[in-house]
């Protein structure tokens, strides 16, 4: 064994004297290229957008002009804003900014213990005061995972609409931008940039599912899916890598499942530390799935947190299905319940529980429709227009919402 390893060094020896040699033996602009190779090896972030494989379906270029859901779009409608104030929170593994956008002042709200305390105290209202003459505060947290993209699109528009009035269509939504003069609003239009730049598809609509699958969760060094729920079986994600999911940042961390009382991810940080200092009395999380749009039972929090969220979520229904977009049966809804009666544990304190502990928030993870087709279903239930629809509708009635069934602390 040492045998073979004083060869080992030798070799390795001889071969960087050999190497400096041919470096001395080459002409100045040779030896400048191959500094300049060098130099962009060691600056080059960690990964780079992932290849599509032959075989697979290659990315629509052909987007309509308002689906904007490219990193790229967010630069350009940031470089743009005129009335909201844009932050860096956080520098993502992968070298990327992580932007917030702020609207409407912040209030103070005397507070004198953080909410963990302040229940303890038996009021809230220590940890902030909110009465009638502060404005309501709205979070919306843009995708932790990468391959969702479709809240990236809403929240540019978003963005477009407290701006202008007007979506990327030139829809006018001056309703909706009322609704947001009457608040505090703070928007990350994407909290994991690095999935998000590894995601080699700008829009997942007419594809199959396992497409999403295996550039949003990854794949093995085999080649084999990692899939839904396995993709959270390891973590960080490293190891067993071939494609890495647009699921996790550079670092492999799942925002999503992160190690709240002590974060692995800046991101993750930043996040909390947004609902910890401004105490949003709302904050969703936007997500991206196969199925229709809906707002997930929170898990983990007061009861009375998780009725609120339900009533939330028919009013949201209802408004898809007067507007004609998918939604549920209007019988068929989740009830609140308490967590995992029986071993095993299958419910996790998630980034939404922590958000709820940390300030109060109501706080949920909203799901939309990523338009997938297969054999049986060849048709996608939503199209471009619908999709910035979904989005723009849970917003309005998110504000709708707090406006009048806000909770008063003092
Ligand atoms: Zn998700």
């Amino acid at each position: 064994m040492e045998l073979f390893r004083y060869y080992s060094i030798q070799r390795h020896f001889e071969m960087g004297y050999n190497l400096l040699i041919t470096i001395f033996k080459m002409n100045k602009i040779k030896q400048k290229l191959l500094f300049i190779i060098l130099l962009i090896f060691i600056i080059k972030p960690s990964f780079s957008q992932v290849e599509i494989d032959d075989g697979d379906p290659l990315n629509n270029i052909n987007l309509p002009v308002f689906f904007k859901s490219k990193l790229s779009d967010i630069d350009k409608e940031i470089e743009n804003i005129k009335l909201g104030e844009v932050k860096t929170i956080a520098t993502s593994p992968g070298g990327l900014p992580i932007y917030a956008v702020y609207y409407g002042e912040k209030e103070n709200f005397h507070s004198k213990a953080n909410y963990n305390s302040a229940v303890a105290a038996k009021n809230p209202v220590f940890y902030a005061k909110k009465d009638s003459l502060t404005k309501p505060v709205v979070f919306f947290i843009g995708p932790v995972h990468g391959q969702e993209i479709e809240g990236i699109v809403g929240l540019v528009n978003l963005i477009h609409i407290a701006e202008t009035g007007k979506d990327h269509r030139g829809k006018d939504w001056s309703s909706l931008k009322n609704k947001m003069e009457k608040c505090r609003t703070i928007i990350i239009p994407c909290a994991n940039p690095d999935g998000r730049k590894r995601c080699p598809y700008d829009s997942f609509i007419g594809l199959p599912s396992k497409i999403m699958t295996k550039y949003g969760q990854g794949t093995r060094k085999d080649g084999t899916l990692w899939g839904w729920p396995k993709a959270k079986s390891v973590h960080p994600m490293h190891g067993d890598v071939g494609i890495l999911g647009a699921y996790f940042n550079d670092d492999g961390i799942n925002l999503m499942q992160d190690e709240y009382f002590s974060p692995m991810a800046k991101e993750t940080e930043a996040i909390l530390k947004i609902a910890r200092t401004e105490a949003p009395d709302i904050t969703v999380s936007l997500h991206s799935h196969s199925n229709k749009p809906i707002i997930l039972s929170p898990a983990f929090i007061a009861m009375f947190m998780k009725n609120r969220t339900l009533d939330l979520t028919l009013n949201l229904n209802e408004k898809y299905r007067k507007a004609g977009l998918a939604s549920w049966p209007s019988d068929w809804m989740w009830t609140p319940k308490i967590e995992d009666e029986k071993f095993p544990p299958k419910t996790t304190f998630n980034l939404i529980s922590a958000l709820h502990h940390i300030s109060g928030t109501m706080a949920f993870t909203f799901e939309c429709p990523q338009g997938f087709v297969s054999a049986d279903s060849p048709n996608s239930i939503v199209s471009f227009d619908d999709i910035l629809d979904i989005q723009l509708i849970l917003y309005e009635e998110m504000f709708d919402y707090i406006l009048k069934n806000r909770l008063i602390w003092n």
